[in-house]
């Protein structure tokens, strides 16, 4: 039902454009975006919807998910079932990948995306791999499997930029692996797939399409500057995985004498859609290509602590201007705000010292991480959100301020407390496009979207 007058939300506190405000109100036009922060002098053309106790924040951006994953979760941990590095981890994620029909692949992206919208995740960025059938061959329409992505975003209200993922090998000189048969495609057939999925959901809402060459490793040179040069022409943003693991970095320098990052700034494949991520092991002068291209990087901490990747200097990328995003990755947890804590937190592990992303730049340390958790993944996505400035997608959350969790929070705590503090426990809220997809905790589909899950996942664990 379409809106017939401008919203009104109206919490005790709001943090939008930046900051913190108390008894001021979020005016969300009926195209779904914000049309200004404040209070009307009179509230009678308004549909005034009063939000007591509650804080209101700008929605989360998850910037890096492979749905399917959650799959596995809880079942690669120990060191006989692929828990030993992130190669060994890789093997459990084939079989994930292996197993899921599209239905089935429907179902668990369901669950994973109503389980971001309870963690105040507004908008995914969907970095797609699987399009082939079990054994290999193309689907008689290649985007089956993207398609069943979408279908479940949509179906539990969460806003999505599908990248669709261009797998050419399974790396320098490597032969194919059987575990990558539903990846792999031609150049010339993922730039006609990437194509038509482009224009099917082109200014379609919720519903938007990137551009995702996987890595150095999976996509050639050649075909990578094809692939570049397409996403450069439609504007479309552009996602790459990039070192995070050091051993990418010894196979870029095998095949073309040089790391990964300074290949793509040297060929020019860098600019302010494209977003990096992980990228872990750069160089300083690498971290400098980036900022100098004013490309995004996105950093996935909690995939990254779990699979021993290392540690982002988020430091020095702040230090350089360069936004940073995050993203749930392997969906070992999907909480967003504890990617954002633990960001800082691992910097204090390795440094000994607090409060190292405070203050650059002039920025407060809760304040740089809520942009990060929310702006700077809308904008890697394409975008514009993320701020609740007048323009932006009203895309929102809300936490409890009675949560035994959040009990203190004031205007000045707020933004640290959501981030450091109170976490996804307080959430109540969602709304995408100024419409609530969870109210007071609630989902319309989370039983069934629950019970299909578990099905599925009973299946997978018997092995059919
Ligand atoms: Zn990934």
């Amino acid at each position: 039902m379409r809106m017939q007058v401008p919203q009104l939300f109206l919490p005790d506190l709001l943090y939008a454009d930046g900051r913190s405000r108390r008894a001021e109100g979020l005016l969300v036009g009926e195209n779904g975006r914000v049309l200004g922060i404040g209070v009307p002098e009179s509230t009678d053309r308004v549909d005034l919807v009063r939000l007591p106790g509650k804080a209101l924040l700008p929605g989360l951006a998850n910037a890096h998910s492979h749905s399917f994953q959650r799959l596995f979760r809880g079942r690669a941990e120990g060191r006989a079932s692929g828990g030993e590095t992130f190669w060994t981890w890789r093997e459990q994620m084939y079989r994930a990948a292996n197993f899921v029909s599209p239905t089935e692949l429907f179902g668990v992206a369901r669950a994973t995306f109503l389980e971001m919208i309870c963690a105040g995740i507004t908008v995914v960025g969907e970095f797609h791999y699987l399009h082939n059938d079990r054994d290999g061959t193309p689907y008689a329409d290649p985007n089956t499997l993207a398609r069943e992505v979408i279908r479940a975003a949509e179906s539990v209200g969460i806003r999505i930029c599908l990248l669709r993922t261009a797998y050419l090998r399974a790396g320098f000189g490597l032969k194919k692996h059987p575990g990558q048969q539903r990846f792999y495609e031609e150049c010339d057939a993922y730039l006609r797939n990437l194509e038509d999925l482009a224009g099917e959901f082109k200014e379609q809402g919720q519903v938007s399409v990137g551009v995702a060459p996987h890595s150095i490793r999976a996509v050639p040179l050649a075909d990578l500057e094809r692939i570049a040069a397409f996403a450069q022409g439609r504007a479309l943003p552009m996602h790459m995985h990039i070192s995070e693991q050091p051993a990418e970095n010894e196979a870029c320098i095998a095949e073309y004498g040089t790391t990964p990052v300074e290949l793509l700034a040297a060929k020019g494949l860098l600019n302010k859609r494209s977003t990096l991520v992980h990228a872990i092991h750069l160089s300083e002068r690498e971290f400098e290509h980036v900022a100098e291209a004013g490309s995004t990087i996105c950093s996935c901490p909690t995939t990254e602590r779990n699979l021993g990747d290392g540690i982002f200097p988020a430091d020095l990328a702040a230090k350089l201007g360069i936004p940073v995003a995050f993203g749930t990755d392997s969906q070992a947890q999907i909480d967003i705000l504890e990617d954002a804590r633990q960001s800082e937190y691992h910097l204090r592990l390795a440094q000994r010292e607090r409060g190292i992303l405070d203050g650059i730049h002039g920025r407060p340390i809760a304040d740089r991480l809520l942009h990060s958790a929310s702006g700077c993944g809308y904008q890697a996505l394409g975008l514009s959100g993320g701020g609740l400035a007048p323009g932006d997608a009203a895309d929102f959350f809300t936490i409890d301020l009675e949560d035994i969790a959040s009990l203190g929070t004031d205007e000045e705590s707020l933004a640290a407390q959501v981030v450091f503090g109170s976490g996804r426990s307080a959430i109540r809220d969602v709304a995408v496009a100024g419409r609530f997809v969870l109210k007071d905790g609630r989902h319309p589909l989370a039983a069934e979207i629950a019970s299909r899950y578990r099905e599925v996942q009973r299946r997978y664990v018997s092995g059919r």
